[in-house]
């Protein structure tokens, strides 16, 4: 590929944003800042949107078909296109197009994904070479669950959920998604959470879960989400679909099923295709929406991003 050409390509990049699920969430109390203190186990999944990135003269735009999801200033991707673009000192803009797979509030983090994907596409396209640890304070100031996409794979998130360590383990299952088509509100389950809250400082079990997965016997059963309840109470009309799903998930061979952050996604864990695809099936006829992925460990999320930029000629400024 001749120099103008790959200068061409690079003026547009598509990339894919990742969807999470919490593998356990525990709130430990409010912060002076207003924030929760969180300890939670991340996991990025392959169900993903598409984030397409073109450099254009001046400004940002959005286009995005999906009716919740906001085109201005007020999506998160938009955000992280602007914060970086002045980061860099650059007087060009971007137009931003966002594919949407992943359940809007659902807890899966869409908004944080597709705004940690544009800042690591324009990092490339601009050849700033920031990579994860630079990219990391644009990324903490556009939200707490920001930072973790940067890395992906499975990973510890303390503080606010943005302090990230990535686990030696990585976890390799198949996922079953359930899309419970009810937005739910990330901080109305908090407030919920604030009127009963009480400091769990010692709280252990997502410790109890990491020490015991590295014994080689990880105890998933001991792993729980502090918001499931606060957030059925929020939306009443999900806890008929949780039962149902959970009940039919474990039927199906679940080592693992759990709603994932605020909810509204409700999701289980399979060791193998055959049980995953017989929850679907089992989850299907009882009239409930579901997918099913396979877990993308930190390895995973670093090559097909290393694969989605290369594609596009820009130079990956990932593996640091
Ligand atoms: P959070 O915990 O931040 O609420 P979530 O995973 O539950 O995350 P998102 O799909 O990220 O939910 O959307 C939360 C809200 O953010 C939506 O209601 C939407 O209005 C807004 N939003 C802003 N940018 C985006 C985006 N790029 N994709 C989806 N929603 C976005």
């Amino acid at each position: 590929m001749g120099a103008a050409m790959r200068k061409a390509r690079q003026r547009r990049l598509v990339v894919p944003a990742y969807a999470k699920v919490n593998l356990g969430l525990e709130v430990l109390g409010l912060r002076e800042d207003g924030y929760h203190e969180l300890r939670t186990l991340f996991q990025t999944v392959e169900l993903h949107d598409d984030v397409a990135i073109e450099l254009r003269t001046s400004g940002v735009t959005l286009a995005c078909a999906h009716p919740a999801v906001p085109c201005d200033a007020s999506n998160l991707a938009w955000r992280a296109a602007e914060q970086l673009l002045r980061h860099a000192g650059e007087r060009r803009g971007v137009a931003l197009t966002l594919v949407k797979r992943i359940p809007v509030a659902g807890g899966l983090g869409g908004g944080s994904s597709d705004a940690a994907a544009v800042l690591r596409a324009l990092d490339a396209m601009l050849g700033l070479r920031l990579g994860a640890t630079g990219l990391y304070p644009l990324a903490r100031r556009l939200g707490a669950d920001v930072p973790y996409f940067l890395f992906g794979g499975t990973a510890l998130g303390l503080a606010r959920g943005d302090e990230i360590y990535p686990l030696r383990r990585q976890l390799e299952a198949q996922v079953v998604i359930v899309d419970a088509g009810r937005p739910v509100a990330t901080s109305a389950v908090f407030r919920r959470i604030d009127a009963g809250l009480t400091p769990r400082e010692n709280s252990s079990t997502i410790y109890r879960f990491v020490s015991s997965d590295l014994d080689g016997s990880p105890g998933y059963q001991i792993l729980t989400n502090d918001l499931e309840r606060a957030a059925l109470e929020e939306a009443p009309e999900l806890a008929g679909v949780v039962r149902r799903a959970r009940a039919l998930m474990l039927r199906a061979g679940a080592f693992f099923t759990s709603l994932s952050g605020s909810g509204s996604s409700f999701y289980g864990l399979f060791d193998d295709a055959h049980s995953a695809r017989k929850a679907v099936d089992l989850l299907r006829g009882a009239g409930v929406t579901a997918h099913r992925c396979r877990t993308l460990s930190l390895d995973r999320y670093r090559r097909t991003w290393e694969r989605a930029l290369r594609t596009a000629g820009a130079r990956p400024t990932w593996t640091q």
